[in-house]
């Protein structure tokens, strides 16, 4: 996969400061903010500041970062929750930045969703 990195994608502008978000969490190299469309009752992304497209991307340029944007969680532990990335056409990834979803507060049942468009 050719990464081919966009500034003009949604989530490169919200970094950006040109685009509102509601900020759960902030540091030095993430940014963890509400899901404009929530999917469970809780349902952060989790974005590394850095631009890259997909998780493939981000290893391969900078793989010891991998766990300081993984470090953000909705909560300390509680019921649990999902962490999702999507990637690529086949991932039906929509926002070319990579991001990582965190749902919960409710019982999310084995899988997650979204059909396929045609
Ligand atoms: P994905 O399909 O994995 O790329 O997910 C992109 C996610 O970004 C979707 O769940 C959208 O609801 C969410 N999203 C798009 N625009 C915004 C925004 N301005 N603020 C917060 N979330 C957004």
């Amino acid at each position: 996969m050719a990464y081919d990195y966009d500034d003009q994608n949604i989530f490169a502008k919200i970094l950006r400061g040109e685009i509102p978000n509601a900020t759960v969490l902030e540091t030095a190299h993430s940014l963890a903010f509400n899901d404009i469309t929530p999917q469970a009752p809780d349902h952060v992304l989790v974005i590394p500041k850095g631009p890259y497209v997909c998780y493939d991307h981000f290893a391969d340029a900078a793989s010891g970062e991998v766990c300081r944007l993984l470090g953000v969680k909705p909560g300390e532990g509680g019921d649990g929750y999902r962490m999702i990335a999507n990637s690529g056409d086949n991932g039906v990834q929509d926002v070319q930045h990579l991001h990582v979803h965190i749902l919960g507060g409710r019982w999310l049942g084995r899988m997650l969703q979204k059909p396929r468009p045609e």
